[in-house]
């Protein structure tokens, strides 16, 4: 979650606000939802403090350089910060919506807790409230959202209401959509404009369940991708590219294409170093140049069966240059960097960078600029 230290107004509450300039408040004021306005000169903040003193109870003020008109924010009255939930200038973005999961995967980035949060799905819908402008992609993360049953098919539903241009992108590891109760509440009727993204990490049950560190869940996913295809929703798979994985990636490519031929794609994903990965360093820590050979034999399988294939969070200098175009820029925003050398890569407007956290872990290859894009 990305945060932002600010000077508060005494006495603010606590919640989702959206964000505004002064200038604009008047325009977009409505009494259902709270407004943050920015007060970073001290005329903007003595005009702030003549609304906050007047009738107007929605309405407080913020001072940072950081706050951008649009953003929706959680404000934390205790820290003197607020976290951003939405910021209309990222380029990917996704709503949190529960931290429980019913896995454990060795290179998990926002390692589950088990209590019960129910305040975060009603964080998201208040945040789907409060955005004034719908993203073309939003994504609904975890933890594991299948978990909240009920309150999924509420909140993709809501999303659908609020932003019906807005394609939702549920990233979950499939294992309760076999669940003919929750299937039945999801997709009779569907949510129109659904993909749910699906982790695969193996072509047999004992790799998969231990990936995932969860005995049962290969079944569980396969019944889960078949629930989908069986009610005609899109499907992209996602194998994170760790050891264990990429020491047998071409068979699970293999059983992708036998097996699973009606999904819409697979991505082939860099390991983010954080959370469990760092735990789990010498199963997870890969220089994917050293696999140049097994990437390239698993998007040739793909590709001989018709199945698109694509590389997320993977730098261009990872991947031999066949394999460069399947890359996509992938990072969210707000974890995005770039190393020192890149400043002479050629390739460094198309290239997808690194997770900011990579000096805390690793990178995914030695990173060696590339002189000329072919
Ligand atoms: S040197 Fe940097 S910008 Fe160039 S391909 Fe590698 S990571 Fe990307």
């Amino acid at each position: 979650m990305r945060t932002v230290r600010c000077e508060l107004q005494p006495g603010v509450a606590p919640g989702v606000h959206r964000v505004v300039s002064a200038d604009e408040l008047a325009g977009v004021w409505t009494p259902e939802l709270r407004f943050l306005v920015v007060a970073n000169t001290p005329e903007e903040k003595a005009q702030a403090e003549r609304l906050v003193g007047s009738e107007v109870k929605n309405v407080a003020w913020a001072a940072s350089a950081d706050l951008m008109a649009g953003d929706v924010v959680t404000i934390d009255t205790a820290r003197s910060k607020v976290v951003v939930l939405y910021r209309e200038s990222d380029r990917h973005h996704s709503l949190f919506a529960t931290n429980r999961c019913n896995s454990l995967c060795l290179m998990c980035s926002q390692p589950p807790t088990p209590q019960a949060d129910p305040w975060l799905i009603e964080e998201a819908m208040v945040t789907l409230c409060h955005m004034r402008t719908s993203p073309a992609h939003l994504g609904i993360t975890g933890g594991e959202p299948t978990l909240l049953g009920g309150d999924l098919v509420r909140l993709l539903r809501t999303v659908r209401a609020l932003h019906p241009a807005t394609c939702i992108e549920v990233l979950t590891n499939g294992r309760r959509l076999a669940d003919p109760a929750l299937a039945s509440m999801l997709f009779e009727p569907p949510v129109e404009n659904v993909s749910w993204l699906v982790p695969l990490y193996g072509h047999a049950s004992y790799l998969h369940d231990f990936v995932v560190q969860a005995p049962g869940a290969f079944d569980q996913t396969i019944g889960g991708l078949l629930a989908l295809q069986e009610h005609g929703q899109p499907i992209q798979l996602r194998i994170v590219l760790i050891e264990p994985v990429l020491q047998h990636l071409k068979d699970l490519a293999d059983f992708i294409a036998r097996n699973l031929p009606f999904v819409r794609e697979v991505a082939l994903m860099a390991s983010e170093p954080i959370g469990f990965a760092l735990a789990n360093r010498e199963l997870c820590e890969v220089d994917l140049l050293d696999w140049t050979e097994v990437l390239t034999g698993a998007v040739a399988i793909f590709r001989r069966y018709g199945l698109p294939v694509l590389f997320m969070n993977t730098p261009l200098c990872a991947l031999p240059t066949g394999l460069r175009g399947f890359a996509h820029q992938s990072i969210s925003d707000w974890k995005n960097v770039f190393a020192a050398e890149c400043e002479n890569c050629a390739a460094k407007q198309q290239c997808s960078g690194l997770f900011a956290w990579h000096e805390r872990g690793w990178k995914p290859t030695r990173i060696q600029p590339i002189q000329e894009l072919v």
